[in-house]
Formats: structure tokens, C-alpha cells, sequence
């Protein structure tokens, strides 16, 4: 017996019918057993024990973050690090905490960030109970859009990025399609496919610039204590190509 119909119309594309049952079965993901974990078919990019899957961002050096107790920490002076491994568009999981020990105010307060392909920045800063400007607060697409709410947790704790990236698509060095972004903080929505201006940037306007179509990801050295731990994506696909 089938699974579905051979008597219903066609979708668009002509491809598959309404309800058709040869149409490939959804692969099977186990997820993890606490919330936040990877699930089986993720890519762990950081697993709390070392750096290895990490460089330094400037110059492909070994990374010299500190780690333990399950995470990394930024060592000041020590710059942006970055996963050996490059990527597209994906599915992204990963925890922050900033330090619980509170020292200065607005950007200069738990500042760190997440750089999609090594250029588009989500930003990492402890707003809680700092304000600053809001393109720059924790979960914006720093200097394009604040995110929708503040949910940043308090000083040391851990909170959870969730997000879904689709990176830009360049033809002949012209972008044809912009990237687009969606992020949850501590479950809570700051972006809903949220297309962006170009690579984040620093009291300036931006625009796209041809880049390959991976990159890594790259977390910030701004001089301040943050935490991370884990870290993993899943690659982002279409239905019909899983
Ligand atoms: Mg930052």
C-alpha cells in the first residue's frame, strides 16, 4: 500500500503531487538529550576540551583562548578566533556567558561577537541594565538592526544563540542574493529573516563585497571576559536535496 496519492494535481514545478508518497522521507535526526545539545547529525565546532578545530583569525596561528570547565574564554590580546573549518549557509547553536565580574558601560561591558563567515556580525555584549546604542545591543546585526527585544540574561550567566544563516549568493562579483538572518536569544526572536545591508562594520555604511561562498566563524576578542561553549552547526539545505 502507499504511503500517500497518485491521483492528486501536481505542485508547482511539476515535480511532486499533493500528498505524493514517493516524495523522499524527511532523514531522521536524533536530537540531543538536554535542550541545547547537538543533535546526531550536527558538526561540533567546539566540545569544551580544546581549540584544535580553532585558529587565530589573523594570521591562521593556533587560537590561545582559554579553556576550561567546558569553555573557552576570551584571553585580551590574544584577537578573533576562528573555526578551521568553513561554511555556508547553516543552522547555528551556541552559549555565551558574560563576565560575572561587571566592569564598564555600553560597548565597553562584555563585548564580544559572533562573525557569520568571518564578516557579518551578531553582536555579543552584557546589556543588562546597559544601555548602549541599540544597533550595537547583544543579538543586533551590529550597526544595521537592533534586535527585536533585549533578552540577555544577568552578568556570568549562560544564554543560547539559535541561528539560522543564508549566506549571500555572488554572480560575476555582483551579490544576487543577500544574506538573510534569523536569531533567537534564550529562545526569544531578535530577528526574523532579517536581510542585511552587507558585512557589519564600525561607524560606517556597508555593501557587499564578492567573498567565497564558505567561510568560518569567527568569535571576537574586545578586550572583555566572555565565555563560550557548545558550539555547532548543522549545513542548511533544501527538502528535495536531503
Ligand atoms: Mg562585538
Amino acid at each position: 500500500m502507499g504511503l500517500g496519492y497518485d491521483d492528486t494535481p501536481f505542485l508547482p514545478g511539476g515535480h511532486w503531487r499533493v500528498h505524493d508518497g514517493n516524495r523522499p522521507q524527511p532523514p531522521i535526526v536524533t536530537p540531543a538529550c538536554e535542550c541545547g545539545g547537538p543533535p546526531s547529525d550536527a558538526i561540533v565546532l567546539f566540545d569544551g576540551t580544546s581549540l584544535d578545530g580553532w585558529v587565530k583569525a589573523a594570521d591562521g596561528s593556533p587560537a590561545e583562548w582559554k579553556v576550561e570547565n567546558g569553555y573557552m574564554e576570551v584571553v585580551p590580546g590574544k584577537g578573533q578566533i576562528a573555526t578551521k573549518q568553513h561554511f555556508g549557509s547553516c543552522q547555528l547553536h551556541l552559549e555565551f556567558a558574560t563576565p560575572g565580574v561587571v566592569k564598564g558601560e555600553s560597548q565597553g561591558r562584555g563585548n564580544s561577537g559572533v562573525f557569520l563567515m568571518g564578516r557579518y556580525e551578531i553582536q555579543v555584549l552584557d546589556n543588562y541594565d546597559n544601555p548602549t546604542y541599540p544597533d550595537g545591543t547583544v543579538g543586533a546585526i551590529y550597526g544595521q538592526f537592533p534586535p527585536l527585544a533585549n533578552a540577555i540574561r544577568k552578568p556570568g550567566e549562560w544564554n543560547s544563540y539559535d541561528i539560522v544563516w543564508e549566506a549571500p549568493v555572488f554572480v560575476n562579483g555582483k551579490c544576487v542574493v543577500p544574506a538573510f538572518v534569523t536569531v533567537f536569544l534564550n529562545g526569544i526572536v531578535l530577528h526574523n529573516r532579517k536581510q542585511l545591508l552587507g558585512p557589519t562594520n564600525h561607524r560606517v555604511l556597508t555593501d557587499y563585497v564578492e567573498h567565497p561562498p564558505v567561510g568560518p566563524l569567527e568569535l571576537q576578542d574586545h578586550g572583555d571576559l566572555v565565555r563560550f561553549r557548545n558550539i555547532w552547526y548543522r549545513p542548511l539545505r533544501d527538502y528535495d536535496e536531503a
